[in-house]
């Protein structure tokens, strides 16, 4: 099937083509439709599977349903990684494909300067990707709010357990509202992992490629 034929907007055509995106990869196949019936998902992929778009293209599908303006300090989806090159990664996608449809994304790390990221989410937000210290940090500062989060997107949990980052992401999952979708990403599904997924997911399709 084609990425349309898979349900997505057809507003994401054009850029789908423009960056040479005509098949999806197994696991966007398997993921997309399921994320646009709005269920949960705990995949196992691995880097290069093509596993950003599998989340990134039904996530903005998904919300340019809903025409909202951007909002002040509260996105409608948060993606949580652990390190701020993923989240620059994941930002581009995000923007690349977000921008016909007039989705903007937000980018939050640590170790540089917080005044542009919070002028950014003062500017209006539909997407926030964040490293999880450094969300908690602008969360306390009340730059940033979870209230109207729909989406929830954890990406490479495993590594977020290498790095130490379990306990700031339970953190910021009770922050999140009750009725909400989540998505899992991880290569590997070790004990703590799937505690976390436990927590998070509610009755998910799993995918495993
Ligand atoms: P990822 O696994 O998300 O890091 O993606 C790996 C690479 O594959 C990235 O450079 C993507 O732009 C590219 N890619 C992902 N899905 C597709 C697709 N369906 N067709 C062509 N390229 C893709």
């Amino acid at each position: 099937k084609s990425f349309l034929e898979l349900g997505l907007q057809s507003g994401l055509e054009k850029t789908l083509q423009a960056n040479q995106f005509l098949t999806p990869t197994p696991i966007q196949a398997q993921a997309i439709p399921p994320v646009l019936e709005g269920r949960d998902i705990l995949a196992s992929a691995q880097t290069g599977s093509g596993k950003t778009a599998a989340f990134a293209l039904p996530l903005l599908s998904q919300l340019a349903e809903e025409q909202t303006r951007p909002r002040r300090g509260a996105p409608r989806a948060l993606i949580l990684v652990p390190t701020r090159e993923l989240a620059g990664q994941i930002a581009t996608v995000l923007t690349t494909f977000g921008r016909p449809l007039r989705m903007s994304t937000a980018v939050i790390y640590g170790g540089v300067s917080k005044s542009a990221q919070i002028s950014a989410l003062r500017r209006g937000v539909d997407i926030a990707v964040a490293t999880p210290g450094r969300l908690l940090d602008l969360m306390g500062g009340g730059f940033i709010t979870l209230k109207d989060i729909q989406m929830i997107v954890l990406d490479e949990a495993d590594r977020m357990l290498d790095m130490g980052f379990i306990p700031d992401v339970k953190r910021i999952i009770q922050e999140l509202p009750e009725k909400r979708q989540a998505l899992f990403f991880s290569a590997t599904v070790p004990g703590p992992v799937a505690q976390l997924a436990d927590q998070l997911l509610h009755d998910p399709i799993r995918i495993s490629v």
